[in-house]
């Protein structure tokens, strides 16, 4: 979690609980001349239950009680609106104390529920093809504000999240720390106990990161948003990473499969006339070859104003076969929630149209 301890070593008053670290508890508790066993409790709160009062915390003495409640919040997301699709998935639009407000979808189907949430409050990167980087960046979230909106939807359907994607607002390898330990509470026993395996971050690409993700313990999962494997159709879809060649892509790619034997996603958002043409293909089933690769294709989503349209689905279906006549694994992504605006690359903040 984020480091509020002040300079004193003390918390900063009206600190988010949210935020502290084990220890940093255990010395607030310390402070307050509670016994330790209190930070355990406290946490059960904060992270299994996702309490939004002090007053709920029904174990505890009152007098802590108020003495949380007086020196530290809650943090808190409020639902400001909300859009149910034809098929079940939800989408939110929630609002932390600061009234920065970032969207984040629920999609259920039979016995498992997956939610599709923001790392950042808009994104810096301007992908050209993406309602969110029109926007530009406000602010990264910290780790408890990507967790809320987690235990927000799971609390919402009432029922237990299998798998969460970091693929709504912003781009989570620009905000590293905060998504590594929200990673690391969604897959704790004592959080929302979520394999590492169904956690996923998707990254356009930030290579000095995707090296330090590869080094991490967990089996977390990795999608690289590829979009085009011919250098200069990237860089004009994707300019904030221009700079990071696609061989060297391929290479620190390479590096993340021999260490972690994992299989990435590639997601490849098909738009007509600019990455589904023959030499496109071709440079496609080049990268991906001998890669361990799983190639996503998603036909891509209209953004209102936006020049790029979708490819037709008997080219998306050509690209899959070309794929796996190459030994590529290959599937076509159907986007859920397309009528509320909820699918990938769809999400920004839209109080007006959704209130
Ligand atoms: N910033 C990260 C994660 C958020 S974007 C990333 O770029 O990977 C989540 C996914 O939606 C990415 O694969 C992104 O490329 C894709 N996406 C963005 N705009 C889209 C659109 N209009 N249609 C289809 N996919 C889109
Ligand atoms: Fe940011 Fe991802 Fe959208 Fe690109 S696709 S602008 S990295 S959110």
């Amino acid at each position: 979690m984020q480091d509020d301890n002040n300079a004193a070593g003390g918390t900063r008053p009206g600190v988010d609980l949210h935020s502290l670290s084990h220890g940093q508890l255990l010395s607030l508790l310390e402070e307050l001349g509670q016994p330790k066993f209190r930070a355990k409790q406290i946490e059960e709160w904060i992270w299994e239950k996702n309490v939004s009062s002090f007053e709920q915390m029904s174990n505890l003495p009152k007098s802590l009680r108020a003495q949380l409640a007086e020196r530290c919040s809650l943090g808190g997301v409020e639902e400001v609106a909300r859009q149910v699709s034809a098929d079940g998935s939800r989408k939110y639009l929630l609002r932390f104390p600061d009234r920065v407000s970032v969207e984040c979808v629920g999609m259920p189907n039979r016995d498992r529920l997956a939610v599709c949430a923001s790392s950042q409050a808009g994104c810096a990167m301007g992908c050209a093809f993406c309602a969110t980087g029109a926007a530009g960046l406000t602010r990264s979230l910290t780790a408890g504000e990507i967790y809320e909106q987690v235990m927000h939807v799971r609390d919402d359907f009432g029922t237990r999240v299998t798998s969460v994607v970091l693929m709504g607002q912003g781009e989570p390898l620009m905000n590293y720390d905060a998504t590594l330990a929200a990673l690391r509470r969604l897959n704790s026993p004592e959080g929302a106990g979520i394999g590492a395996r169904h956690l996923t971050v998707s990254t356009c690409g930030v290579i000095p990161m995707i090296k330090r993700f590869a080094n991490e313990p967990e089996q977390f999962t990795l999608a690289v948003s590829l979009h085009s494997a011919v250098q200069r159709t990237r860089d004009m879809l994707m300019p904030g990473v221009r700079k990071y060649s696609l061989l060297h892509l391929y290479d620190i790619m390479s590096e993340y499969v021999d260490k972690t034997g994992r299989r990435p996603t590639y997601e490849y958002a098909l738009i007509k006339g600019v990455n589904d043409s023959e030499e496109e293909l071709a440079s496609l089933c080049d990268f991906c070859r001998d890669n361990l690769a799983h190639v996503n294709l998603i036909k891509l989503n209209e953004v209102k104003g936006s020049k790029f349209r979708p490819t037709s689905d008997a080219r998306a279906q050509e690209f899959v076969r070309r794929l796996k006549s190459v030994g590529v694994e290959a599937t076509i992504r159907n986007s859920r929630g397309a009528d509320i605006d909820a699918a990938c690359g769809q999400l920004k903040q839209s109080i007006d149209r959704m209130a």
